[in-house]
């Protein structure tokens, strides 16, 4: 009988399941949206009961859309959108609030307080991270914060804090499983890098009481099974990585400097530094890629907030256009930017500028400017806060960035990945399967249940789709970046306290 792997790909807009052979190949896939919920102006959360429904429906969907049956699915990996954070009653498993979501600001001013305290630097040298309401932490803090109640059942051991990653686990096995893996903990700021263990000091900074942790396991194990009643038969589940993780791992990115730049809701430029991990000089994160046996594979990490989230924008925020790839034809309409920047600063800045006080601009409008200039500028933005990280990530490793292995929704756009590579100056590699989110996952759990043998059996399965060379001027390209840099600054100077 032929067996596959099924990947749960749990993503910040939607939630998606998707069946891999052998190959890597993707023999059926299923996806639902499900709702963002916008409270106030920069807080966003999700309907927990939303993000597992979509879960557990879309992995039924894959399956029949693969056309098999449950039996021959070997083990399912589980990869997940990071940071965003969640709370539930241990002896039920009812969540008590919304999950908040890792693009939320809610907690900026805990991180001012954070860093008016000065502990920034036992904060970077321990955990890797900035701080910054990006991760985990504080955004636990401020539920635990929210009502006295919850922080006295939490010390009680009466409630289980997870990531994403801990709640469908906990859902999948009918609650037996309170665990995560170590890519998801080493964004919470909560995990000592270096030891991969919770760190005391860093628990009492964030007055997180440690009763309402998971366990943090490796990233390719046997976890458990998943509760026979959920999908018609216990599976097992055997790989777990944060979504950036498992794309750089579903990318083969295994030597030391190879790296990969996805291009989703945000934009994650990950760099394999080895199995040490490296402090950054320049603002980006250090952070665990993947743990295999005892073995722990490190990367430095440029986050970006605002990247394809920026066509949903014109398509749902302006009405400048109907559907995602509607983009292409009318940033095409006009031959060049018209001396229009816009630097997407929705959420603020993250990577390597960390303003979470920045708000977005567009420059340079004049009566001649249309709605073709305003969507390049939009699809450049994704290509300059790219460059934006492989300066600080060629700094931080003093080479320079040999290839760039690129995916994610909005790396579909072959005029982007053209710009990408004009404004590098290197060449970047689209593989022939993008979902390699999804994929990461599935190699994970297949290596933990020998479905593959070894890495290199994974590196035999990446195939090229499209290479882009570099083929712009260079003068050219340095006067439309020093422009952008210029438009960084307005989007920063433009924040008040
Ligand atoms: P996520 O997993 O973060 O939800 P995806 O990897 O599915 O995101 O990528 C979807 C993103 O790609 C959306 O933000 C969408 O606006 C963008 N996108 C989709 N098609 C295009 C396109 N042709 N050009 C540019 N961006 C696109």
């Amino acid at each position: 009988m032929q067996k596959y792997i099924l990947a749960f790909d749990q993503g910040t807009t939607s939630s998606r399941s998707i069946v891999f052979d052998h190959h890597g190949k993707i023999i059926g896939q299923n996806q639902q949206e499900f709702p963002q919920i916008l409270p106030t102006p920069g807080h966003v959360e999700h309907d927990p009961e939303e993000i597992w429904r979509t879960q557990i429906e879309t992995a039924k969907g894959a399956i029949a859309a693969a056309k098999i049956n449950i039996e021959q699915v070997a083990a399912i990996g589980v990869t997940n959108q990071r940071e965003t954070t969640l709370l539930w009653e241990r002896a039920t498993g009812k969540p008590v609030a919304n999950a908040i979501v890792w693009q939320s600001r809610i907690t900026t001013p805990i991180c001012h307080q954070l860093s008016h305290d000065g502990h920034g630097a036992t904060i970077r040298d321990k955990s890797g991270l900035i701080i910054d309401p990006y991760f985990s932490g504080t955004k636990l803090q401020y539920l635990l914060d929210s009502d006295p109640s919850l922080r006295r059942r939490a010390e009680d051991g009466e409630l289980c804090f997870g990531t994403v990653d801990s709640f469908l686990l906990w859902r999948m096995s009918g609650g037996k499983l309170h665990m995560t893996d170590v890519t998801n903990a080493s964004r919470t700021m909560l995990m000592n890098l270096h030891s991969l263990e919770w760190d005391p000091e860093l628990l009492e900074i964030l007055n997180i009481p440690a009763a309402v942790l998971p366990e943090i396991r490796s990233s390719s194990e046997v976890y458990g099974m998943t509760d026979a009643s959920l999908l018609g038969r216990e599976i097992p589940i055997a790989g777990i990585a944060g979504d950036q993780q498992a794309a750089t791992f579903g990318q083969t990115c295994f030597d030391v400097g190879s790296a990969k730049n996805t291009y989703g809701t945000g934009a994650f430029l990950l760099m394999n530094v080895g199995h040490q991990p490296v402090a950054s000089d320049n603002n980006l994160l250090s952070t665990v890629g993947w743990k295999i046996g005892d073995q722990t594979t490190y990367c430095l990490e440029g986050s970006v907030f605002i990247a394809g989230a920026v066509v949903q924008w014109l398509r749902d925020g302006l009405g400048i256009i109907d559907t995602s790839e509607a983009v292409e034809p009318l940033a095409l309409s006009v031959p060049d930017n018209g001396g229009v920047y816009f630097v997407p600063a929705f959420v603020g800045l993250g990577a390597p500028y960390w303003d979470p006080r920045a708000r977005g601009v567009i420059l340079g409008l004049t009566r001649g400017t249309t709605a073709g200039h305003i969507a390049r500028a939009a699809i450049e933005s994704m290509a300059y806060q790219t460059r934006d990280l492989v300066e600080a990530m060629q700094r931080d490793a003093g080479v320079p960035l040999a290839q760039l292995q690129v995916d994610g929704g909005a790396a579909i756009n072959d005029d982007l990945m053209q710009f990408q590579s004009d404004l590098l100056g290197t060449k970047v590699r689209r593989p022939e399967v993008f979902e390699t989110t999804a994929l990461g996952a599935a190699y994970l759990a297949g290596l933990a249940v020998g479905y593959w043998e070894d890495l290199d059996a994974l590196k035999r399965n990446w195939q090229l789709d499209r290479e882009f060379s570099p083929a712009a001027e260079e003068a050219q390209i340095e006067h439309l970046y020093g422009q952008w840099r210029r438009a960084v600054g307005r989007s920063r100077d433009w924040a008040q306290e």
